[in-house]
């Protein structure tokens, strides 16, 4: 039986600050390494599925304090502008990731973690354990590394992940912005070579993010050219862009978007969130799968350091078994519909097809969402 298992947690996005919330609940003293500074904006459709609230709920998090925006419906418009609609299964809520993390940020504070404020240079596993070291030079050794360092990292470059070696064709931009839209809809909008997601948050703000191809987007002088040549060929995206007045100075911009297989253990390290792999963001279900591999590792590693899973193979296969039977489906629909959205004729085609039955476009959501999360510890 192994007891005060030295536990560290890489990256405090959603899925790092939920395991350390978890777990310092039952007990342990966690190690947090988080690179940036809190609060902070994300780029990201910050629209959530209800299938996390239990056990939010559960970790004594309650997303409605945040003024939350409650979301029941979504649109799906092609580029031509065809629409069809449907009500969301089990519906979601909008909230900033600038004001989401920061409360699960100070939550975790409050449960005792203890979070450092560097950059991880270089994990190293070797006898059992780890050694961890960050670019002010110091060094930390842990029993269990939690990898939630999100989609691309430094890390994943010198733990030689595979989807590293394939350049990616995604990029995405988000901003905030004062407007109307309907507070219970997200909107999904084709355009060439990409999709936008439009959403309200907190404060009746209104969230866009969009993600694009590069090739495309390259052929631009800049965000607004490609904006109003590219994304507003959509007639619903030209009303809204029209009518919307931003919050931020300059959109916010990533690149090299990966949605390439990852392993959910590399090196040792048990990935969580986009670490262990990212799901297309149309399906609207990252977030809730960062929260819910978040739960998996926990309890697993709860069950590893009580002596219930006797060897680190063991807790390694478990919770690869885990992660797959979670996920793995929802990453493959994901990834289909991502490369038909891609295509014009074919979103096209597929809109027509949902038009006339209807109940696939609600088939098609439940597969890319989880059912309501059980809590039974
Ligand atoms: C365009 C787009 C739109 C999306 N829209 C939605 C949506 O509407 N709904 C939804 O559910 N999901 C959406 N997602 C997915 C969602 O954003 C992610 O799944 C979610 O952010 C994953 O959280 P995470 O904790 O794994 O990663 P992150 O939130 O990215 O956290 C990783 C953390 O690790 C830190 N870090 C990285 N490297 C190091 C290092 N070496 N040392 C220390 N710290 C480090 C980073 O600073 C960061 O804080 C979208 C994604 C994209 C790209």
């Amino acid at each position: 039986m192994k007891t005060n298992t030295k536990i560290v947690i890489v990256g405090a996005g959603l899925a790092g600050l939920t395991a350390a919330i978890h777990l310092s609940k039952l007990g342990y003293s966690i190690i947090i390494i988080e690179k940036n500074s809190f609060p902070k904006h994300k780029v990201c459709g910050e629209y959530i599925s209800n299938e996390v609230l239990p056990y939010l709920d559960w970790l004594d998090i309650n997303p409605s304090l945040l003024k939350s925006t409650s979301i029941d419906s979504v649109v799906f418009s092609t580029a031509k502008g065809k629409t069809i609609s449907a009500p969301l299964p089990m519906g979601g809520f909008g909230v900033s990731r600038y004001a989401l993390d920061f409360y699960l940020y100070q939550k975790a504070m409050d449960q005792q973690c203890k979070v450092i404020h560097e950059t991880v240079s270089y994990l190293h596993y070797e006898n059992d354990a780890f050694t961890i070291n960050l670019t002010n030079n110091e060094t930390i050794t842990a029993d269990i590394v939690i990898g939630a360092f999100g989609k691309r990292s430094n890390l994943d470059q010198q733990l030689e992940r595979s989807f590293m070696q394939k350049k990616s064709p995604w990029l995405a931009v988000k901003a905030h912005y004062k407007g109307d839209y309907p507070n219970n809809l997200v909107g999904l909008y084709n355009f060439k070579g990409g999709y936008c997601g439009v959403s309200k948050v907190e404060n009746n703000t209104i969230n866009i993010c969009y993600l694009a191809d590069y090739e495309t987007f390259k052929q631009y002088k800049n965000i607004e050219e490609y904006q109003t040549k590219v994304v507003c060929q959509n007639p619903f995206l030209q009303s809204i862009f029209k009518n919307v007045t931003p919050v931020f100075e300059k959109p916010l911009t990533i690149s090299q978007i990966s949605f390439d297989e990852k392993k959910p253990v590399d090196n040792h390290v048990l990935m969580i969130g986009d670490s262990a792999g990212l799901i297309h963001p149309l399906c609207g279900n990252g977030m809730a799968m960062a929260i819910r591999s978040a739960k998996i590792v926990s309890e697993l590693v709860d069950d590893y350091s009580k002596g219930m899973i006797k060897t680190r193979k063991e807790l390694e296969i478990a919770y690869t078994n885990h992660w797959n039977r979670n996920f793995k489906n929802r990453l493959r629909t994901g990834r289909i519909l991502g490369a038909i959205l891609q295509r014009q004729n074919l979103s096209e085609y597929l809109i027509r097809i949902l038009m006339m039955f209807p109940s696939l476009f609600s088939g098609i959501i439940r597969r890319t969402h989880g059912k309501n999360i059980v809590v039974t510890t």
